[in-house]
């Protein structure tokens, strides 16, 4: 009884066990009602528990009561009141023998924040505590049934000296508070049952920026955003985001707020972006602070995300939560859509919609390619925390997108407005999900289910063969074989074709969803009146990849004249694909269609700044390496090299008035100056490649005179690649300027790591050593790991010194933050796509890290699958 102490992830034995979906059972035991008590303080804090537990009539027949512990050993335990030494310890986990169907179980834990480096459970962030329990956090707290189909009403008491943790913040709201002898006390209710990955609590020196929000019912909900006080002026945007966020939940899906408060707090150490928690989302500081100096566009864009995707759960996730984590993708993927959708609604959706497919493809589709794929609601796991991938969050959103599009928005919304009210309280699943669209709509969705259970992305061929006023589409699909899934059946694939007339530039054949069902289908237009060019996939309607049988030429007319934007921007796009492919494979080929079609884009009246700089951007180096047979990272990178300077040289003139023209008061962050600041670094970026003297100067200059981060952050990155003295003062300048705001020196750090330079290696092991470099800090540990692993010819330098520091990197991160350290190691995963050399020396890292004694069963996932 008394060595209790196990460590769950037991490093001395590599066995870990998967868990597996077809293995659910109900609970054995419910929870009704929880009362916690906590006497907080960083070194040691005491947590007293009280559970109202009763037997589940679903649940196995007089099976004791399992609750769930990780790194906990009892101070107590009590059963209806009396002191027990009835039970055991079952692993890590608490086992207790009972007769009877309700019970009232008391157990006390002791745990240390300050201890607690793996970021999960409580822990302390800058002399403050708080919480982050998804997936399986709780457990690090007190024993509890830690699973989302155990739903409570929590009652919390926090008890705490007053000057050190003057504020105290949980779940629901306050209902009784008190002090005395240097100690204060408030007790908090949560009126909604929730699972235990939902609670949260916080304790702190924190000051809070509150507004308030009158929902559509009239009720008037106090809004708080808590931060350190020196960084409340920077909260604006992120409040301003939350209220936009809450009015279009109401508009768009009729939800709204169900709590008198809402609060959030932004923490400096987090592993993720941010916590749903019910009523008390916690953030990482990177998605709450922003003002001009110190915040680019895309951080605005992504607080405003992130706050509304958080907010959005309230519904999606909290109100209706999962059953299990492997339905983790029935909050995330339509959660991640909401806020999709959010995004696009309050600033351009075109440009929005190239933005989430370049993540996707960068992202999931090479995750989905590799050693590591899965599908939307996965099969087994043996660590939950490797599965919060792009997979179930992004992939997950193009499926309920496409179940949108097969409905069309009314449907949808009434499907939507189904799920919620048959759900609202319950732990549901995806089935359940499809299942409320069909009934609202008496659409028939199975032949889309598919995609929640099989991995891979389908690639699908297009041919258009016309005769006269007749043509026929003649399309096929393969979806190739993942890991586990060697054979698979053909996808339901939703195609928005048109077709556009080859002289005349308009739509002759207007928009049309096909459904491609079959592996190989053919589909016929009539009334066909010119030569036609095909436009399918329109707004991306599927997330599968497209090899069209088109000409150069026909592409080129496509760039000028699509009538969908994402259209046009793929025809640009597919133009330089090609072109960087062959010349990375050694062909010569002309690139006057390319030129052509970038400076079409450039000199067009009518396209808007923001979605020429997405058009004219070279795909990225990992996007080219996905259509060659073999990834080459030096031939790719001299290939996009040679394009971006051929761009520079020959579109000098159109560039340099996009760059010079696109100075916007920083203040200003409407959609047009954002695009035109976007298109500003972008074609500055685009000149260095062409004359780089020229290129330092104009970067230098834009550098010093920008009056926000957009476009001084944009002029670092030219800078940083180049070899020029401008790229050591500006590197030195935004360091002395910002090095005490951890947030910017983030950047300082990315942006180094990311650069296009021969010592890039150097350059982050230098870094990695640097005196503001802390392992222990998830935002400064990925400005060096994340930026760097995405840096293809970087880290695939020919001299496998990339690949070695990245591992000793991980194997390091792993000791401290397993989480973090296994999000790093997808860029290995890969290797079997490189050549030889390459694929040697990056299969040999990973056996290394694999063979290294004491690995968390988080990396060790990871690291065996990447092998397997
Ligand atoms: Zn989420």
């Amino acid at each position: 009884m008394a060595d209790v102490r196990v460590n769950a992830e037991a490093p001395q034995n590599p066995a870990h066990t998967e868990t597996r979906r077809e293995d659910y059972r109900p609970p054995d035991w419910l929870v009704p009602e929880t009362e916690l008590r906590f006497t907080l303080g960083i070194e040691k804090t005491r947590v007293q528990s009280k559970l109202k537990v009763e037997r589940n009539p679903e649940g196995a027949p007089g099976a004791p009561l399992l609750l769930n512990g990780d790194d906990l050993k009892p101070v107590g335990v009590w059963i209806d009141g009396a002191r027990s030494d009835d039970w055991s310890m079952k692993g890590s986990d608490l086992l207790i023998p009972l007769d009877g169907d309700s019970h009232e179980i008391g157990i006390e834990t002791e745990i240390s924040p300050a201890a607690n480096s793996k970021l999960m459970g409580l822990y302390a962030s800058n002399g403050m505590l708080c919480t982050q329990c998804e997936a399986q956090g709780f457990r690090r707290i007190t024993f509890f049934p830690d699973r989302p189909d155990v739903l409570s009403k929590y009652r919390v008491r926090m008890d705490a000296d007053k000057a050190q943790f003057p504020i105290l913040l949980t779940n629901g709201n306050p209902v009784a508070t008190g002090e005395g002898d240097g100690r204060h006390w408030a007790e908090w209710e949560d009126p909604f049952p929730k699972p235990s990955y939902l609670f949260a609590l916080v304790a702190g020196d924190l000051k809070a920026n509150r507004d308030t929000f009158t929902s559509m019912s009239g009720r008037k909900v106090d809004l708080g955003i808590w931060v350190r006080e020196a960084d409340l002026p920077k909260t604006a945007h992120a409040m301003a985001s939350l209220k936009q966020a809450m009015q279009w939940d109401e508009e768009t899906y009729g939800r709204e707020y169900d709590l008198d408060l809402f609060n959030i707090v932004a923490v400096s150490d987090f592993n993720m972006g941010a916590m749903e928690n019910k009523g008390l989302n916690i953030f990482n500081s990177a998605y709450i602070l922003a003002d001009q100096d110190t915040a680019t566009d895309v951080d605005f864009d992504n607080i405003a995300r992130v706050v509304a995707h958080e907010y959005f759960h309230n519904w999606s996730g909290d109100r209706v939560t999962c059953r299990d984590w492997f339905q983790l993708s029935l909050k995330e993927g339509f959660t991640v859509f909401r806020d999709q959708s959010f995004s696009a609604d309050i600033g351009s959706p075109a440009v929005k919609r190239i933005d989430d497919v370049r993540t996707l493809r960068m992202i999931q589709f090479q995750e989905d390619s590799g050693p590591l794929a899965h599908p939307v609601r996965p099969d087994s796991y043996i660590e939950i925390s490797n599965f919060y991938t792009a997979t179930i969050y992004n992939k997950g959103a193009e499926l309920i997108r496409m179940m949108k599009t097969v409905l069309g928005p009314k449907k949808f919304r009434a499907g939507t407005d189904l799920y919620f009210e048959r759900h609202d309280g319950e732990a549901a699943t995806c089935d359940d999900f499809v299942k409320a669209l069909e009934d609202a709509s008496g659409v028939d969705l199975t032949h889309l289910k598919l995609w929640y259970s099989q991995a891979g992305t389908p690639h699908v061929t297009a041919r258009l063969e016309q005769d006269g006023g007749k043509a026929k589409l003649h399309l096929g699909q393969i979806v190739p074989p993942t890991p586990g899934q060697p054979v698979k059946k053909p996808m339901a694939i939703p195609l928005k074709t048109a077709l556009i007339g080859k002289a005349s530039g308009a739509e002759i054949a207007p928009e049309r969803l096909i459904m491609l069902e079959e592996a190989e289908q053919t589909v016929e237009f009539d009334n066909v009146g010119e030569a036609a060019l095909l436009s399918i996939n329109r707004s991306f309607s599927a997330p599968v990849v497209m090899d069209v049988e088109r000409g150069d030429g026909e592409l080129e007319k496509l760039a000028a004249s699509d009538t969908d934007p994402f259209a046009r921007y793929e025809a640009i796009q597919e133009l330089m694909l090609r072109w960087l492919a062959a010349t990375a494979n050694g062909e010569t080929v002309d690139s006057g269609a390319v030129l052509q079609a970038v400076g079409g884009t450039l000199r067009s009246n009518q396209l808007d700044p923001a979605f020429k700089a997405e058009a004219i951007l070279p795909p990225s180096e990992s996007l080219i390496g996905d259509r060659m047979a073999v990834i080459d990272p030096d031939a790719i990178h001299a290939a996009r090299e040679q394009l971006r300077s051929a761009i520079g040289k020959e579109l000098a003139g159109e560039l340099s008035n996009a760059q010079l023209g696109g100075g916007q008061p920083g203040e200003d962050l409407s959609k047009e100056a954002k695009g035109a600041r976007r298109l500003r670094t972008i074609a500055l970026n685009l000149l260095a490649a062409g004359d780089p003297d020229k290129g330092a100067q104009l970067a230098k200059a834009q550098f010093d005179s920008a009056d926000n981060m957009t476009d001084r952050q944009g002029a670092l990155v030219v800078l940083a690649s180049l070899d020029a003295p401008e790229r050591e003062q500006a590197l030195k300048a935004f360091y002395d300027r910002y090095e005490d705001d951890p947030l910017v020196i983030d950047k300082w750090f990315a942006v180094q790591a990311s650069a296009q330079r021969a010592d890039t290696v150097d350059q982050v092991q230098a870094l990695a050593e640097h005196a503001k470099f802390a392992i222990t800090n998830p935002n400064r540990l990925r400005s060096i790991a994340a930026a760097f692993g995405m840096n293809q010819w970087a880290f695939h330098d020919a001299s496998g010194r990339g690949y070695r520091f990245l591992a000793d990197l991980i194997l390091k991160a792993d000791k401290v933050n397993p989480q973090v350290a296994a999000r790093m190691v997808p860029p290995f995963g890969r290797w079997r796509r490189f050549e030889e050399k390459r694929a040697a020396m990056m299969r040999a890292e990973l056996e290394r890290m694999l063979e290294t004694p004491g690995l968390s069963k988080d990396l060790y996932e990871q690291l065996s699958k990447s092998l397997a």
